[in-house]
């Protein structure tokens, strides 16, 4: 660790030096600020607006080896995403939950029953077999397993892992993690300027106003905005950006019949899912090139999503009246050269993360990439910022759910204070998945336990906890990303649950 004297700010009381300040807190700069924080470095993660608000609160909540690139021959991408994907399985045996792929062989599909076995097994075994096996239905058998398939469609099945709490859950436990490791996290904090002169001060903006900070080392991870950091540092990157959007809307009801993701390729051939969201779906998404970061959902979106599943669904009609939900964003793409940028075929863009290291200011840059390669990132990091001299650590842990032997007392006594037990085993699980071994304190007092928000198993001490305890600023900080609620509950839902809505009241949301 740096032997840097810790200073206050006398406007805002908080530490203002820094061996590394980090520009954006969606997932990239999450497992930036936890790895870094794990080898020793006194860190501070910034985000203009709350953590994982921007792009890292739109994917598909998937933890996905990337079937798709092999139909662009990308082996090596897909390889290794697999293997990141094993990787985090491993570690995050609750949080990540793997989930079988029904993939409906429509018209639509590019290969048949045939191909598509051997392309499943193809990738089971490019993902080293980290999965449950692959399998391959018959008509018959495929309309057995989900009687909304059209009549007549042969399937296959593969593997691979999905997030119930989703992607903005996930990016604020290592930013949680991070802070039990020493680092400083703070949301609603812009980077407004920034000058070198051996070391960075950077001009910070809150609420309270604005307040400078000084760092050894930047880390530029603000997604879709990289190119506009590196323009306030004054530290090109060679690489560029472009904009993929892609739309997700979640449904008032769950349309599948198991519990697995229903997999179509859409009217452009490219693959479309029917996910779960909490106990409904969510369906989607689109690949729009875009020039703007900031998208929301259209018409033209929404008539596509909806007239895809309708295309690819018997006894079971979507309209835009059953939509609760949506979501839009962009997926920040790397090009590595200017020629790349005008590409006529541009959904062949890699999807693989760049990290430049700007030696002579200090400055890294995440560029792309995948929630799946989360881990990777972090690694990279912290082998860059070593080899730009910083005196890092061996690092501690830094990511994983930690001990679970404890689970089987926490259910037991979400039994014992719970009247009905369906309910008590949803709240054990996903309080357990979000809080691990905490979960015991934060439930521990109650006398009596019952989902606040019915089918989700959140508990009102629960939403207590997370008010108080994660940095949370207002109520979509609460609603939309610590927890599911907003994305699984209409407006209209939420507003009617008084029990909800006093306790946000309570907490001063
Ligand atoms: C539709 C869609 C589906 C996807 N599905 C998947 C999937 O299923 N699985 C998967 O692995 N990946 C998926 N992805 C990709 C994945 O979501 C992204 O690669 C990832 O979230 C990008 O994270 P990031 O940290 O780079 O950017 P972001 O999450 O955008 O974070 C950048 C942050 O920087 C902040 N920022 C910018 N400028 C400043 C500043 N000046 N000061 C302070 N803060 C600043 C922003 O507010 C923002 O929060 C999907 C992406 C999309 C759009």
């Amino acid at each position: 660790m740096s032997n840097q004297t810790q200073t206050k700010n006398d406007n805002t009381n908080q530490d203002v030096d820094f061996d590394v300040v980090i520009v954006g807190a969606g997932i990239n700069g999450a497992v930036s600020t936890a790895a870094l924080s794990a080898a020793g470095q006194r860190v501070l993660l910034i985000d203009k607006s709350d953590f994982a608000s921007f792009t890292s609160q739109q994917s598909s909540n998937l933890v996905w080896g990337g079937i798709k690139y092999l139909q662009s021959y990308e082996f090596m991408l897909v390889f290794k995403l697999c293997l990141a994907r094993n990787r985090l399985m491993r570690s995050y045996p609750n949080q990540i939950k793997q989930i079988g792929f029904l993939a409906s062989l429509g018209k639509t599909a590019p290969f048949g029953r045939l191909l598509g076995t051997f392309g499943t097994l193809f990738y089971w075994g490019i993902g080293l077999f980290g999965t449950k096996a692959p399998s391959s239905y018959s008509a018959e058998q495929a309309k057995a397993l989900e009687p909304g398939l059209i009549t007549g469609r042969k399937a296959v099945r593969y593997y691979d892992a999905y997030l119930p709490d989703t992607d903005a859950r996930f990016v604020y436990d290592f930013i949680r993690h991070a802070k039990r490791l020493g680092a400083q996290a703070r949301n609603y904090t812009e980077l407004v300027a920034a000058e070198f002169a051996g070391d960075w001060k950077l001009t910070l903006r809150s609420d309270a106003g604005d307040y400078q900070v000084s760092a050894r080392h930047v880390i530029n991870a603000a997604g879709p905005f990289a190119e506009k950091v590196s323009t306030l540092l004054e530290s090109k990157t060679k690489a560029g950006l472009v904009f993929s959007k892609g739309v997700h809307l979640t449904l008032n009801r769950k349309i599948t019949k198991g519990n697995q993701v229903l997999a179509f390729w859409d009217e452009q051939g490219r693959l479309f899912y029917v996910l779960p969201m909490g106990d409904r779906s969510m369906i989607g998404t689109t690949d729009t090139r875009v020039q703007d970061p900031h998208t929301q959902v259209d018409d033209v979106d929404r008539d596509f999503v909806l007239r895809q599943i309708n295309n690819q669904l018997e006894g079971i009609e979507v309209r835009a009246s059953d939509i609760i939900s949506e979501r839009s964003g962009v997926r920040p793409l790397v090009i590595e050269n200017a020629a790349q940028a005008n590409t006529s075929d541009w959904h062949q863009l890699s999807r693989k993360h760049i990290i430049e290291v700007d030696k002579s200011k200090r400055v890294i840059s995440v560029l792309g990439g995948k929630l799946t390669d989360c881990l990777n990132v972090g690694q990279e990091v912290v082998a860059a910022i070593t080899k730009l001299g910083a005196k890092t650590t061996k690092p501690v842990e830094w990511f994983g759910e930690g001990d679970q032997s404890k689970f089987e007392h926490f259910q037991n006594m979400v039994l014992a204070k719970s009247k009905d037990k369906v309910a008590a085993i949803r709240i054990a699980e996903s309080t357990w998945r979000r809080q691990g071994e905490q979960a015991i304190s934060i439930l521990g007092s109650a006398t009596e336990l019952e989902e606040l928000v019915e089918g989700l198993g959140i508990t009102a001490q629960e939403v207590e906890f997370i008010a108080k305890h994660e940095d949370v600023k207002n109520r979509e900080d609460l609603l939309r990303r610590r927890l599911p609620i907003a994305m699984a509950r209409s407006e209209s839902e939420i507003a009617a649950n008084s029990k909800l809505q006093a306790l946000l009241v309570a907490a001063g949301l």
